[in-house]
């Protein structure tokens, strides 16, 4: 989220000393951080967030909630959407700014969910300090900035990649099972159709996705399309993960969390780690993939919400 999110918010709205201060540490690691949009009552009609931040001298003293921030338990920074003022229009008065997770009264706690993870926190602000000088954009103007960065978040990256290695395993998966009488899945002719079906849209959403990196390498933001990207991406993942725990067969019904790589997508805790896995390797994950990606056509902004942009900025209705 720092270099997806926060690094091109500093480039289009930070002053000097933000970027000369952030981005490098941003590039190094040496700042890992998390977003602070969501709340109990503020999701997809986000302008009703109620975490206030309240004038002090040079400083701001923040109080209030954040829900669903995922990796908030790692992160040492996060940057929040506050409310400094109410008006009429829930879009103005509120404010983005820039917090150290390490700033006394800050607490966070994990949400579990139900492939095993617990990446996405619950984070809690009593009379936390920050500086103004924290604020990205200017105070009660925080909207633009904070949609600038959704631009960034649904469209600023590929994910292509990522789902042409998850066709690879539904290949090796399809290989590696077999009907129960001996004859591989890949055998059957809709098995490959809906394979050959999956690898074409795979192949479709790279050529969009090339099209919005080349326009992102020539200066341009990702636009409205990056809805469209979102949810293309994320649909077609749900439907991979669907197949793979079809093609898993049995060896899906033994959730096995322990047998998930370490490092990769779904994160899980690993404490009793020397189980045997059951079924081929290509299957391990499935279970867990397909829980957690459950998740990806909510979060960033569900994608009916998507489909309400599209219909508003792309088709003009
Ligand atoms: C795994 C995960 C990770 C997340 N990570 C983060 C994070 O790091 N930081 C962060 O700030 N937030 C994060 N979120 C929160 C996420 O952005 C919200 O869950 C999302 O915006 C939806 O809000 P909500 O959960 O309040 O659902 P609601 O807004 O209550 O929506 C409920 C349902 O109503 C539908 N709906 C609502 N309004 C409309 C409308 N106008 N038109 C059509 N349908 C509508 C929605 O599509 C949805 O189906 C994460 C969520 C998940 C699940």
């Amino acid at each position: 989220m720092g270099i997806g999110m926060c690094g091109p918010v500093l480039i289009g709205h930070g002053t000097k000393a933000q970027k000369d201060h952030f981005l490098p540490r941003i590039l190094s690691g040496e700042d890992y951080w998390c977003q602070g949009y969501s709340e109990p009552d503020a999701g997809s009609d986000l302008a009703r967030l109620q975490m206030t931040a309240v004038e002090d001298g040079d400083d701001l003293i923040c109080n209030g909630r954040k829900i669903w921030t995922t990796h908030g338990h790692a992160a040492n920074w996060i940057f929040c959407l506050v409310r400094t003022a109410r008006e009429e229009i829930p879009q103005k008065g509120i404010t983005f700014l820039l917090i150290d997770m390490r700033t006394p009264g800050i607490e966070t706690r994990p949400i579990w969910f139900i492939s095993g993870e617990g990446v996405q926190s619950e984070i809690f602000f009593s009379d936390v300090r920050v500086p103004k000088a924290n604020v990205v954009g200017r105070i009660d103007d925080g909207w633009t900035v904070a949609k600038y960065l959704l631009l960034f978040e649904r469209g600023g990256s590929v994910a292509a990649p990522g789902l042409k290695a998850s066709h690879c395993r539904l290949i090796e998966t399809a290989r590696a099972t077999d009907d129960g009488n001996g004859h591989p899945l890949i055998s059957f002719p809709d098995v490959r159709a809906r394979l050959a079906q999956l690898a074409a849209e795979v192949a479709n959403l790279e050529a969009i996705e090339l099209r919005v990196m080349s326009a992102l390498s020539a200066g341009q933001g990702p636009g409205p399309e990056s809805s469209m990207q979102k949810t293309l991406n994320t649909e077609l993942s749900q439907k991979i993960t669907h197949m793979a725990m079809e093609l898993a067969g049995v060896y899906a019904a033994p959730f096995q969390p322990h047998a998930t790589e370490i490092g990769g997508r779904v994160q899980i805790d690993r404490a009793g780690g020397d189980h045997v896995a059951a079924g081929p390797a290509s299957a391990w994950s499935a279970t867990t993939r397909y829980f957690n990606d459950r998740a990806a056509s909510i979060y960033a902004g569900t994608n009916e919400i998507q489909r309400n942009i599209m219909a508003k900025a792309i088709l003009k209705i």
